[in-house]
């Protein structure tokens, strides 16, 4: 099988400024793809990044502030966003919230920074707020594009956000037969935090049709969590001999959202963005999250699940022990991993992960 070719960040942006268009630095987690995309924006997503370290963010920040954030500050400190159009940041935790704080009122980077919040909950009073909220992100974003809102154009940008969701669906489902290890599985997934919703589904389409008979062998796990930085996880992952066959992370399985129908696309933008599998970043129940993982666990053979999570992220830590205890009750190995982003892949980590791995072998 011919081996997939998947562009980097910097191509991707490069492309998008040779074609013309513009630049949207997003933070984690939920963002509105579409209507950025709708204003000519490709949105390019901020994790972190590992590479920034966090020194530069030191004498802005807590000492326990995770370290998404930390390289994020640092990143926008040295100048790394500079080139953006305009920084989006979604209220998706307090840290998140406390950065777009920050960047407005202190550090004022030259792009125009565009904070919005996100409610905690799928009602129809969230969704009225949060279509609210999506409709002032659009004036505001009209005025940096200069061109106002196509609304036809968004719902045809939605229609191709749903098309990749369907496609990054169909690449973790099939994941046996992908013939990717762990660490290109991620990358092939994770590509769609910067290449637009077109390429990546072009991409996906290639890794499908090239898909073997054979399903791979390897301990099948769910990989829960952030995001798997440093990578060097999922190569260990490999190394292990475990096959990550089903995902929860907020970078990829988490924004698999639904199809939604709505005339008005401001209100189907926003309705996308609360229709995601249940999340700790939008308040969902311990009951819905044990459910959905206990779902994914079934369907995909997943023996054990793996919790890697970013050091001090609050929302995460918040259902950790409850979210554990409930997976044991149902019959689920866990095993529950803190790092930091900048920092290399601690050695007792890798020796717990091929304990448990070895364990559920
Ligand atoms: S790692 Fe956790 S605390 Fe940090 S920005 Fe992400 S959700 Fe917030």
């Amino acid at each position: 099988m011919a081996p997939i070719s998947i562009p980097g960040r910097r191509e991707a942006i490069e492309d998008q400024r040779a074609a013309g268009g513009g630049l949207a630095a997003v933070f984690p987690v939920h963002n509105p793809r579409a209507l950025l995309r709708s204003f000519g924006l490709l949105p390019v997503e901020v994790w972190g990044p590992p590479s920034a370290r966090g020194d530069r963010a030191a004498a802005h920040l807590q000492a326990y502030t995770c370290s998404l954030v930390r390289c994020g500050l640092s990143f926008v400190l040295a100048g790394g966003l500079d080139r953006a159009d305009c920084i989006v940041v979604p209220h998706a935790c307090d840290s998140l919230q406390g950065l777009g704080s920050l960047l407005l009122d202190f550090v004022k980077p030259s792009p125009p920074v565009l904070p919005y919040y996100l409610p905690r909950g799928e009602r129809d009073v969230d969704r009225a707020y949060l279509t609210a909220e999506i409709e002032s992100l659009a004036e505001r974003l009209a005025r940096i594009a200069g061109r106002e809102l196509d609304r036809a154009e968004l719902h045809a940008r939605l229609d191709r956000e749903e098309q990749a969701d369907r496609a990054a669906a169909a690449l973790i489902d099939d994941r046996r037969r992908l013939g990717l290890s762990n660490r290109r599985l991620y990358e092939l997934l994770r590509s769609r935090e910067y290449l637009p919703a077109e390429r990546f589904c072009a991409l996906a389409d290639s890794a499908l049709e090239a898909r073997g008979e054979m399903e791979a062998a390897g301990v099948p796990v769910l990989l829960s969590g952030l995001v798997p930085e440093p990578a060097s996880v999922l190569d260990a992952l490999d190394a292990a001999g475990a096959c990550v066959v089903a995902d929860d992370m907020a970078c990829a399985g988490r924004r698999i959202y639904r199809a939604c129908a709505f005339d008005d696309p401001l209100e189907r933008q926003a309705a996308r963005l609360l229709s995601g599998p249940p999340d700790s970043t939008r308040d969902c129940s311990m009951g819905a999250r044990v459910a959905h993982l206990c779902e994914l666990a079934e369907r995909s053979g997943a023996r054990g699940v793996i919790f890697f999570d970013v050091k001090f992220c609050e929302p995460e830590l918040f259902y950790l022990p409850r979210l554990q205890a409930g997976l044991r009750e149902a019959g689920l190995a866990c095993l529950a991993c803190e790092v930091d982003l900048a920092d290399a892949l601690p050695d007792q980590i890798l020796t717990r992960l091929e304990a448990f791995v070895e364990m559920l072998s």
